[in-house]
């Protein structure tokens, strides 16, 4: 049988080259990275070359990265660690409606402990609203959070807008950039942000490895505390290994970026078009035009995901309904239910992403099989 993955949101098969990158330092360079012995000084080479490589890539300094584990490490740090430092200046921190969990729950925390959080509302499309924004920005306000895409949906939000406003106002700007790193340019300077996270296994990088721009002149309380590794921001030995990979893989990706974003594309439109043309009772969901070259997410009337997921499992189709983190839930997904969806169509939700290795058959089998699995779910 067959087997397709579509489901390069939920993480991406790490790049062969990526895993060669990274070799040597799990055997003659395993140095720790703060030793100072020439073991040690090895390794943080390794490092310091790795971190100005993430920098340069994404517009920034190297001393504005630190090394985290992922997305969600990256994410929480921003939250708790802005907060807890900016709050002598006010409580009211705003984060929009359609973020990661990774950003929600954090958020949920520190509403249980004094913070008041505003979530900013976002269209059928799953574009925030910028003006309600300016409308909810008080003097109080110190910290909002907006992810430049969707993890689900797919929808590129306007952050340069919201940065030049974030900017005006002194308030410190966090965005979640983990769907975008590696996928569409990213500038930090462009974009206006203060906070930035990024993950690597998101772009063929590995599992377990991400970082955050903390840009200069901002201050995070520390969040993981022991050693004075990352200039005393984040203790734990440096994964040398994974930011070499890390640093590969954004390398990867942006020698190939445009065509592989134009590929994409152009494999993506031939599914969207070839499902809304051969499945009655669907819907695209997402932005049609501001949305990420890999993605597309559907909703059918009548359907149930999970039957549906486990049908196109059958067929050898990875696919999802949202994020991975909501698939077995019952509840429909934040994401859809902020676009407005009605629930009966939020449960027949798919979310097809593709990447670096998809090819066309693939596209060609999965339009032939859909219509079919999903004719039999209905009847
Ligand atoms: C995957 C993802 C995360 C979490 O990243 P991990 O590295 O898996 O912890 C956070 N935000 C978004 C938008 C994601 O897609």
């Amino acid at each position: 049988m067959k087997k397709i993955y579509f489901d390069y949101a939920a993480t991406a098969p790490t790049d062969p080259l990526v895993v060669e990158a990274m070799k040597p330092f799990f055997f003659e360079k395993f140095g720790n990275a703060s030793s100072p012995h020439g073991v040690g000084r090895e390794a943080n080479k390794a490092l310091e070359d790795a971190r100005q490589k993430v920098a340069t890539f994404i517009g920034a300094k190297s001393s504005e990265i630190i090394f985290t584990s992922g997305g969600t490490e990256s994410n929480n740090h921003a939250l708790f660690g802005a907060a807890e430092n900016l709050k002598s200046r006010g409580n009211h921190i705003i984060v929009s409606r359609i973020e990661h969990h990774s950003v929600l729950e954090p958020a949920e925390y520190l509403e249980k402990n004094g913070f008041r959080i505003t979530y900013l509302n976002a269209d059928r499309y799953g574009m925030v609203d910028v003006e309600a924004l300016q409308k909810i920005i008080s003097e109080e306000t110190i910290f909002v959070s907006v992810m430049h895409a969707n993890n689900e949906i797919g929808t590129i939000q306007p952050i340069a807008e919201i940065g030049r406003l974030m900017k005006a106002r002194g308030i410190c700007f966090h965005v979640d950039a983990v769907q975008t790193v590696g996928h569409v340019p990213v500038d930090v300077g462009e974009m206006g942000v203060d906070l930035l996270s990024l993950s690597a296994h998101k772009f063929y990088g590995p599992k377990g490895m991400g970082a955050l721009y903390i840009r200069e002149g901002i201050r995070l309380e520390k969040f993981l505390f022991g050693g004075d590794q990352e200039k005393n921001r984040r203790a734990s030995t440096q994964n040398v290994a994974g930011a070499v990979g890390l640093a590969k893989a954004i390398e990867l990706a942006s020698q190939n970026m445009e065509t592989e974003v134009s590929e994409q594309i152009r494999l993506r439109q031939k599914l969207i078009d070839g499902i809304l043309k051969s499945v009655s009772g669907a819907r695209l969901n997402g932005h049609p035009e501001k949305r990420l070259p890999n993605n597309s997410h559907f909703a059918f009337e009548k359907v149930q995901g999970e039957s549906l997921l486990m049908s196109l499992d059958m067929a050898g189709i990875s696919a999802s309904m949202g994020s991975a983190c909501t698939s077995g839930a019952l509840e429909p997904s934040h994401v859809l239910r902020a676009t407005g969806l009605p629930d009966e169509l939020a449960y027949g939700a798919l979310r097809v992403t593709i990447g670096r290795w998809t090819k066309e058959e693939e596209i060609d089998y999965f339009l032939e099989q859909l219509p079919r699995i999903i004719k039999r779910l209905r009847d």
